[in-house]
């Protein structure tokens, strides 16, 4: 077993319990999904080893591979990246939750593919609340309307927001996006669809998890803080960057 992945990740889980400590939240109240984007399939069995066995990828491609490779495993792989529409039909043969529903094709495309293989998918909503041209999900102020549209889309299962934080030092406007995003919770918590869980604030990574807990996330996808630096800075890694 990795020595490095044991200790890190038990580093992690100590800073998030501290944060929910600070905030008066219950740690059980929040999940730890590590994010495993460019890691070869050996070092998923290891994270596997060290006790994980929910994985976050944002290529789907990606991580269908590394679900193959790993296919001897009960992994349940998690897609966190933006998805075109002709990647649905990679993305359902394996993911079992996809966290960056941004548009109404993307929803229909999984819905029909879904419906035909007779399976479902847990959905979280990505809202672009730092507004940055390099980052999906839907603006703000279009949560709303798209989330009055979901229900006809009986294959997804809803279970939250996502966001990802502005890209900046100054914590305070990184927290900012985080209570946007649990803002437009509220209000779909009150004016939703009662059949629709809004449950879940899937925000913060590495630099800014615990930010996040602080201010309510209930997963937080980390990756580097638990496998060690990636070459790139983040945004390299994203679908359509580069
Ligand atoms: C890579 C990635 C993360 C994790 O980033 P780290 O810096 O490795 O913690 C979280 N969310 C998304 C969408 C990502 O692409």
């Amino acid at each position: 077993m990795s020595v490095e992945i044991a200790e890190n990740l038990a580093r992690v889980r100590s800073r998030i319990e501290a944060a929910c400590v600070r905030a008066g939240r219950d740690p059980g109240s929040v999940r730890l999904l590590p994010v495993t984007k460019t890691l070869p399939p050996e070092r998923v069995r290891e994270a596997y080893a060290a006790g994980l066995d929910c994985f976050g990828e944002n290529k789907v491609q990606e991580a269908r591979g590394k679900s193959e490779a790993l296919a001897d495993l009960p992994v349940r792989w998690s897609v966190i990246g933006h998805l075109q529409t002709n990647k649905v039909k990679y993305l359902t043969r394996f993911a079992k939750e996809f966290q960056a529903l941004d548009s109404l094709r993307v929803a229909e495309a999984l819905d029909r593919r879904l419906q035909a293989a007779g399976q479902s998918l847990d959905v979280f909503v990505q809202v672009n609340t730092s507004r940055e041209e390099s980052k999906f999900g839907l603006p703000p102020e279009e949560v709303i309307a798209f989330a009055k549209a979901l229900p006809a889309f009986t294959a997804l299962r809803v279970r939250g927001l996502m966001t990802l934080a502005i890209f900046s030092e100054d914590d305070i406007r990184v927290r900012q996006c985080f209570r946007d995003l649990r803002a437009i919770q509220q209000r779909l918590l009150q004016d939703g669809d009662a059949a629709q869980d809004w449950h879940g604030l899937s925000m913060g990574m590495s630099g800014d998890y615990e930010i996040a807990v602080e201010e309510s996330a209930t997963v937080v996808r980390v990756g580097q803080a638990i496998f060690g630096p990636r070459p790139f800075p983040n945004a390299y890694y994203w679908p359509g960057a580069q």
